[in-house]
């Protein structure tokens, strides 16, 4: 709500595709936001986004949404924030067009999200980082935030509680990374049917950095990035939705297993009152065969864990699973967008 009781009024960039999708299906009911205009590419606008889109999800189209014609995505139409889900060929230009307009974007693209006046949010993770947009120089209250890459978000959750407690020294780990990752159509059936794909373009240098920058100390406005050293290998895997990550890390002080999973367990946000952040942030799951794309995923928001052993050379393994385009995209967007209006930027 804005400070006349009324829904912020708010536009979908790239809405068509996974993550687009994915906005719609969670912004339907939401009490602070409201969907007042879709924006797509060219072969799009000007179309019913009913008749235009593929929608992939598991739960049908909203009707409401079903007439809305599609915009191109030029600054002027209609919404205050700006969520985009576009292919990040094109995403950063017209991002810049929309925050120098005014509207708060809130990107899932990798464009902005390094830049030293961008917040890479996760809200429960470094909330104080939104601070940053102060320096940035849009007019009329225009923004650039950014999501982390997808498989990076569960990854520095995991890691969050870990860090404050015992501080992490390295880290390697190895994906296993869902279709819907890729994007409609995404990876060609003849390709992923029967087979796993040892190589996504660019992933595993935004894991390798990424988590640098949202787990470093903000002072002065200024991150000074925290030292761990990561090592990913990332693949492609024959599943719809959710990343599935085989994490093992060195602490710089000693932990016993119930301690870890007690600070998993017990994480909780430092900022309350967001409607989109889960009661329980992390859960850790027992069975000796947890947590799994099919059985987890579900769960959204939260990032499951298992699997905790000891390894060599005092280090930690374990599993997470993290859903790519809710917590990982537009779940995740949607929360950054609730700390914008929780801590008054808007
Ligand atoms: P996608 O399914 O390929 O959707 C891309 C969207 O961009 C479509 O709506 C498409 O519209 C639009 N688009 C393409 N070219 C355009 C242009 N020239 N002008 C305006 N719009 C254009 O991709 P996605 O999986 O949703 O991912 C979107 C972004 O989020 C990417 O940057 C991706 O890296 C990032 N991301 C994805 C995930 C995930 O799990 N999928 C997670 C985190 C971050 P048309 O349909 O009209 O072509």
């Amino acid at each position: 709500m804005n400070n006349t009781g009324k829904k912020i009024p708010v536009c979908i960039l790239g809405a068509t595709g996974m993550v687009g999708q994915k906005f719609l299906e969670l912004l339907e009911n939401h009490p602070q936001f409201e969907v007042v205009a879709l924006a797509a590419s060219e072969k799009s606008t000007g179309k019913k986004y009913g008749e235009i889109v593929n929608w992939q999800q598991d739960l049908p189209l909203p009707s409401k949404y079903a007439n809305f014609v599609l915009h191109e995505c030029k600054s002027g139409i209609p919404g205050k924030i700006a969520f985009s889900g576009l292919d990040s060929s094109v995403a950063g230009e017209i991002e810049t067009d929309f925050a120098e307009n005014g509207y708060i974007v809130i990107s899932n693209s990798k464009n902005h999200r390094m830049n030293g006046h961008v917040p890479l949010l996760v809200p429960e993770v470094n909330h104080e980082h939104l601070e940053l947009v102060k320096k940035q120089n849009f007019s009329s209250g225009g923004m650039i935030i950014t999501n982390p890459n997808c498989s990076v978000v569960g990854l520095t959750m995991a890691l969050k509680p870990l860090n404050d407690l015992w501080n992490v020294e390295s880290v390697d780990v190895v994906t296993l990374q869902a279709l819907s990752g890729a994007g409609y159509p995404g990876v060609p059936s003849m390709e992923i049917v029967d087979n796993i794909i040892p190589y996504i373009s660019g992933e595993e240098e935004k894991i390798e950095t990424e988590p640098g920058k949202i787990l470093g100390t903000f002072s002065n406005g200024i991150i000074d990035f925290h030292s761990m050293k990561i090592n990913a290998q990332c693949n492609r895997v024959c599943v719809l939705n959710g990343h599935l990550e085989c994490m093992t890390v060195k602490l710089s002080k000693k932990a016993t297993s119930s301690e870890i999973i007690a600070a998993w367990n017990n994480f909780r946000s430092p900022v309350t009152g967001l409607i989109s952040s889960p009661p329980q942030l992390l859960q850790y799951f027992y069975e000796s065969n947890y947590p799994q794309p099919r059985k987890q995923r579900h769960l959204g928001m939260t990032v499951s864990i298992g699997r905790l052993q000891e390894a060599t050379f005092g280090r930690w393994k374990f599993v997470i699973l993290s859903h790519n385009t809710v917590r990982g995209a537009a779940g995740g967007a949607i929360l950054n967008a609730e700390l914008v209006v929780r801590q008054g930027y808007l």
